[in-house]
């Protein structure tokens, strides 16, 4: 199912969201990733909660609907995803109990290039990624109470202190990040054991998967963001900072 839709629960209020964050970070200090999926099906159930996916893998999609059958999975279409992409977001779509929902940001690739000029990309990214990933994600968290986020500390020293449960002030909503304690391979055994569907990039050179003119493949042990934003000084788009 495809949306670009919130849901319409009832939202609790900031301050209530805050003290659960805070209670769930204390005691899932060194839980696993089943174990805080586990309490946020208890604390939330799935109306409230979102998935972010950047299709590069279903692995979290896969995790969470397991006990959050039903919930929505966000993928932030920013119009300039690779062809793989889009063919693995139809895979989890199609053999995922979850709801798709495709964030658009406010302009079409078109209008932001009569806007700002062609390939923004390359001239300001860090304006290309607010108008096309932060921006949409901001406003469609809004709806939630909470989200999950597939970050690994694995992945790049600024991720190494991620937390499992944390509040997310920006947002404001709880951010849960279950597979912060995975390295890439466990996520490919997951992947392998459970059949879930993986972007076909990834076995060509791509561990991290973003926009196509902002995505090279990386060598061999390289760090795995390094393809991304290769030749800029950038490292983030800015949704996890
Ligand atoms: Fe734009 Fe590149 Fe960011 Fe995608 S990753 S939103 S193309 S700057």
């Amino acid at each position: 199912m495809s949306s670009t839709g919130t849901p319409t629960s009832t939202r609790r209020s900031p301050d209530e969201l805050r003290a659960l964050a805070a209670a769930g970070a204390a005691e899932l200090d060194e839980a696993s990733a089943d174990e805080v999926i586990a309490w946020v099906a208890r604390n939330f159930g799935a109306e409230a909660a979102a998935v972010a996916c950047s299709m590069a893998d279903a692995v979290l999609p896969h995790t969470v609907s397991r006990r959050l059958p039903g919930v929505d999975v966000l993928f932030l279409d920013t119009g300039y995803h690779f062809a793989q992409t889009h063919d693995t977001r139809g895979d989890v779509a199609r053999l995922l109990p979850v709801r798709i929902v495709d964030v658009l940001p406010e302009r079409t690739v078109t209008e932001q290039d009569a806007e700002h000029g062609s390939e923004l990309f390359a001239r300001d990214p860090n304006l290309c990624c607010a108008l096309r990933k932060v921006d949409p994600l901001h406003r469609v968290l809004g709806g939630y109470e909470v989200w999950f986020t597939g970050v690994r500390r694995d992945e790049a020293p600024t991720r190494a202190n991620t937390p499992l449960i944390a509040w997310d002030e920006r947002n404001g909503l709880v951010k849960v990040n279950p597979l912060a304690a995975w390295s890439f391979e466990d996520i490919l055994d997951y992947a392998g054991t459970h059949n879930v569907p993986v972007n076909p990039l990834m076995a060509q050179g791509y561990p991290s998967i973003g926009c196509a003119p902002c995505t090279k493949p990386v060598a061999e042990g390289d760090d795995p963001r390094s393809g991304r934003w290769a030749s800029l000084a950038k490292t983030e788009c800015g949704l996890h900072l």
